[in-house]
């Protein structure tokens, strides 16, 4: 008697139903919680059926599995949804049944478990659709990458490309110059697209910084000359300065913190109508006493209001969407700003006040290699020191950094803010080797400046330099007898060329000291004598015979961008070769199939990949199985998707080489080359 108590009590304090049926599957007993969830006692349930407690359907349902279930004589156990039997909503079971014997082992009867897992299944599903919900987003991050990468290059490619194709014509010095500029800058850019590609390896703990000796001034000024035409055009101030205390070379990355550099100004120019943005690097020291590089990009723009400060250096985090749709933006840049910054084991924030403007700052440890701005020496400095320079310019921040850079070089400087200031100087019969005069400036500006100087001061009393940041207008500074217009943001060793150039006239330029972090700007001041760097056009044009004479092809162009066509159209023109184009997949299988019937098939199809209609896959394939043999042209991607796989993909469809946008004319020659050479060991072959 006390062994079935205990056995009732165990049996009832168990939390999952459970019920005996006899071998016909009426009920014999039930435990506390089955019979409370039914609301029925356990004398009215004795010899009640399946069909009396759940209604006909499912009673009938549950009745045979159990007739089954003792019929096959072993445990079943499986899931099961049922409308709860008070709420009715749909719950989640795991049932298990048992068949019961007699002594003799003659099934008699089954013992019936149900255990609740709503819950479970509910967390389970949650989870599913979490993953799902990451999967997704992990999908559209990368065809967003995909896209991006596409979106870009295709512009990229005709800019680098027509740059190359200008550089190889003939050009004024100054048009040289600025294609020269075109050319590096795209080359620049499409680093840093690349670099941006390179998110999800940074996010995935995949990138390696370099460690080599980086000119800090190097790496700001070619950060600076990126961004100088937006600000240019908003007539902005750029302005950058480097402390003497920063050493001049330091053990690091340079494209990445050229990256950071880029990414932090662009922003700053951006997002900044008038005014200045100001770029200065100066020492620190650590807590733990190391020496850090801080770097600051200030404005004087729209500022952040401060509830949304924590939230900007996260992925794709804007200030607001209306603030994106004026500004454009992906909001990527900040983050990957801050993911280099920590890999190099620095931190990264923004001061910032709403309408007054921003700085961002960030600190990284630096080993210095060299230190401190080259001790200026030599001729080149005599020349310089005790000149006396009249510096006038409305920008204060500006007049500070010129102040600073001409004492440096042991020279006089007088700073003054408006024209009216200076040529009072002037008047009371101050005495100036050299005047510096700002373009932009309200009230009188330089070139008005320069006329009235000229009225009491010939060109050899006073040599004038005018800094600008808007185009250089030769006819003014000709006839106002200006020694060189200077394009801002001016940087050392230009201004100092540029002095020394005025000061010294019979001496070349030297660079002694300042410039050894920066010889490229004084090679730059003298480009025009220098010869011009040839694009492949005009290299293969008279020396060399072109490649066509060479390796002659049929080339079929099949691409639907427009700019796109015309470069590879000049590119391959250079090199000796006649193409024809076809706008799109279609046309191009149409043009091939064509030319094997009625004339000379094409060698060589220069295959893009997205293209309306058909894509260049889809092409490559029916090119693949409707050409006869001896008759199939070599085809070469050329592709903008940069991204891994899309090589394999071309291969895969059938292409045999495979070039990435934007398009180099020597790498194009090379698979020109290949693709000739395969061609006739191909025709070897089938003929
Ligand atoms: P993007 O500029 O491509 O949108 P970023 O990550 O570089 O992406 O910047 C994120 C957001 O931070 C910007 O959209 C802008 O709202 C804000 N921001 C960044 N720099 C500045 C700045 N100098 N002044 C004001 N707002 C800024």
């Amino acid at each position: 008697m006390q062994k079935q108590a205990l056995l009732s009590t165990l049996i009832d304090s168990i939390q999952d139903h459970i019920w005996v049926v006899d071998s016909e599957s009426r009920y014999i007993m039930g435990n506390r919680h089955f019979l409370d969830a039914h609301s029925i006692t356990l004398a009215q349930i004795v010899g009640t059926t399946p069909s009396d407690l759940f209604g006909s359907e499912r009673g009938l349902r549950y009745s045979a599995s159990n007739m089954q279930v003792m019929a096959l004589g072993s445990t079943q156990i499986r899931e099961d949804v049922a409308p709860h039997p008070q709420t009715g909503e749909p719950m989640y079971l795991e049932l298990i049944k048992s068949p019961m014997r007699d002594a003799q082992g003659v099934c008699i009867g089954l013992v019936g478990v149900a255990r609740d897992i709503t819950m479970r299944k509910q967390a389970e599903m949650e989870l599913m659709q979490a993953k799902d919900r990451a999967e997704a987003a992990e999908r559209a991050k990368a065809e967003f990458l995909a896209n991006m990468s596409h979106e870009i290059r295709t512009p990229m490619n005709a800019v680098i490309g027509m740059s190359d194709l200008l550089q190889g014509t003939d050009l004024s010095d100054e048009q040289r110059e600025f294609a020269d500029t075109i050319r590096t800058s795209g080359e620049q850019l499409l680093a840093l697209i690349n670099d941006i590609l390179d998110f999800s390896k940074i996010e995935s703990g995949h990138l390696s910084l370099e460690q080599v000796p980086v000119a800090l001034s190097d790496c700001v000024e070619t950060a600076l000359d990126l961004t100088a035409k937006p600000a240019t055009t908003k007539g902005l101030d750029l302005l950058y300065w480097i402390d003497d205390e920063v050493p001049r070379t330091v053990l690091g990355d340079p494209t990445r913190l050229r990256q950071i550099f880029v990414n932090l100004i662009s922003n700053a120019v951006k997002f900044t109508s008038a005014g200045e943005v100001v770029v200065t690097l100066t020492r620190r020291i650590s807590p733990e006493g190391g020496a850090l590089m801080h770097a600051s990009v200030r404005d004087s723009g729209i500022g952040i209001p401060a509830d949304r400060v924590d939230h900007l250096f996260q992925v794709f985090s804007q200030v607001d969407a209306s603030t994106t749709r004026h500004y454009g933006g992906t909001g990527l840049g900040l983050a990957i700003c801050k993911r280099l910054v920590q890999l190099m084991g620095g931190r990264i924030w923004v001061e910032s006040t709403e309408g007054v403007g921003s700085n961002f700052q960030f600190e990284i440890p630096m080993q210095a290699l060299q230190t401190g701005p080259v001790a200026w020496s030599g001729a080149s400095g005599q020349q310089l020191a005790g000149k006396r320079v009249l510096v006038v310019d409305d920008n204060a921040t500006n007049r500070r950094i010129v102040d600073l850079q001409t004492t440096r070089w042991g020279m006089h400087p007088v700073c003054v803010a408006s024209g009216i200031q200076a040529l009072q100087l002037l008047q009371s019969g101050e005495y100036f080797d050299v005047a510096l005069l700002d373009v932009q400036m309200p009230v009188m500006d330089g070139y008005e400046l320069a006329r009235r100087i000229r009225q009491t001061h010939s060109a050899v009393q006073l040599p004038i330099l005018v800094l600008t940041s808007q185009g250089i207008e030769a006819n003014q500074t000709a006839v106002l007898g200006v020694a060189q217009t200077l394009a801002k943001p001016v940087k050392s060793a230009m201004l100092m060329a540029a002095l020394l150039k005025v000061l010294d006239r019979p001496a070349a330029p030297r660079m002694s000291g300042f410039s050894a972090s920066r010889p490229a700007a004084l090679e730059t001041l003298n480009a025009a004598k220098a010869p011009a760097a040839c694009g492949v056009v005009s290299a293969g044009a008279d020396a060399k015979p072109k490649l066509a004479h060479t390796y002659p092809l049929r080339i079929l162009l099949a691409e639907d961008n427009l700019v796109n066509q015309r470069v590879a159209q000049l590119i391959l023109q250079g090199l000796g070769y006649t193409i024809e184009v076809a706008v799109n997949g279609q046309l191009a299988i149409d043009r091939v199939l064509q030319a094997c019937d009625t004339e000379a098939a094409f060698d060589l199809v220069l295959m893009d990949v997205q293209m309306p209609e058909m894509d260049g896959l889809e092409a490559t394939r029916r090119i693949r199985s409707d050409v006869k043999a001896n008759l199939q042209p070599q085809i070469v991607a050329m592709t903008a998707n940069a991204m891994e796989g899309d090589r394999e993909q071309c291969l895969e469809a059938g292409m045999d080489d495979y070039l990435s946008k934007p398009i180099k004319p020597a790498l194009l020659a090379q698979a020109l080359q290949a693709a000739a050479l395969r061609r006739k060991l191909g025709q070897g072959l089938t003929t």
